[in-house]
């Protein structure tokens, strides 16, 4: 238990569209809906069992990426824990936003570095005719440039969505049973 924090809270950012709802609904529920639910900013809160038999209030924020105000969006940089930075593999532009994003927690932050996964999402699209990004190309930039986590998952099929967390949970220090 030494060092576990009693709270953490990830947020999870990106463009509309990449699946950030859908990841979380995975996780929570391991549920995937069809129908585009439009999220305007939810957190979701959990007692959750850690690995060593203990509870940590988990705070898991849902954001749509369209902030009124940049204030808004600054005080969700400067109050979370870890960052889940998610594109959709059949989407350049979204791996851009990750970009932009990721220049603006580091900004906010200070430091050349900031406890980060980039999330590949919609992994199950990954044979689609004229899929446009490759995994290796933002795997080097991700994990040899920017020194974060890099992991692709599919809300869709549920594959590798436990990864998502599981990078964000030890990021934070939180011991789980997720495998
Ligand atoms: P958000 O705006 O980032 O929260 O995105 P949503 O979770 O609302 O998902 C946007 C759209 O993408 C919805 O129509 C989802 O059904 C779809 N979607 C989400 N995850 C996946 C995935 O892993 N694979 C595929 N093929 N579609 C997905
Ligand atoms: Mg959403």
């Amino acid at each position: 238990t030494s060092g576990r924090p009693n709270k953490v809270r990830l947020v999870l950012l990106g463009a509309a569209g990449v699946g950030k709802s859908a990841l979380i609904r995975r996780f929570l529920h391991n549920r995937f809906e069809h129908e585009y639910l439009r999220t305007v900013e939810e957190l979701h809160v959990l007692e959750y069992d850690t690995a060593d038999s203990a509870t940590t209030r988990l705070e898991i924020l849902d954001t749509s990426g369209s902030y009124s105000f940049p204030a808004m969006r600054e005080l969700c940089i400067r109050h979370s824990d870890a960052f889940a930075l998610v594109y959709a593999v059949d989407d350049p532009g979204s791996f851009q936003e990750v970009r932009r994003l990721r220049d603006e927690i580091l900004e906010l932050r200070g430091g050349k570095s900031a406890p980060i996964t980039v999330v590949g999402n919609k992994s199950d699209l990954t044979e689609a005719e004229g899929r446009a990004l490759l995994a290796a190309d933002v795997m080097s930039t991700v994990e040899g440039e920017w020194d974060a986590n890099f992991v692709e998952a599919s809300a869709r099929t549920g594959g590798n969505a436990m990864g998502v967390f599981r990078a964000l949970l030890q990021q934070v220090d939180v011991p789980h049973r997720l495998s």
